[in-house]
C-alpha cells in the first residue's frame, strides 16, 4: 500500500507523514489530526463544564457555611 499526496500526486510510502516530493502534509495525517482536535474541543469542554460545577460546588458550599456560621452568631446574640 503506498500513500498519494493530494497537491502534487507523488507517490509515498503508507507511513510517510509528509511527501517527499513537494513537503505537503498526506491526507491521512491531516484526518487523524480533525479527528484529535474534535475530541481536544470537546474533552475541553467538559473540563470546562467540569471547572464551572466545581465553582458553584465551592461558592454554594461558601454560601451555606457564612448562612450556618451567621446563624449560630444570630442564636447566640438571641441566647445572651
Ligand atoms: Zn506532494
Amino acid at each position: 500500500m503506498s500513500a498519494y499526496c493530494q497537491k502534487c500526486g507523488a507517490e509515498n510510502i503508507d507511513n510517510a507523514k509528509f511527501c517527499k516530493s513537494c513537503g505537503a502534509a498526506l491526507y491521512f495525517e491531516a484526518e487523524q489530526k480533525n479527528g484529535t482536535e474534535n475530541r481536544t474541543s470537546k474533552s475541553s469542554t467538559m473540563q470546562t463544564v467540569k471547572k464551572v460545577l466545581l465553582w458553584i460546588v465551592v461558592l454554594i458550599s461558601l454560601i451555606s457555611a457564612f448562612v450556618l456560621f451567621y446563624s449560630i452568631q444570630e442564636q447566640k446574640k438571641m441566647g445572651s
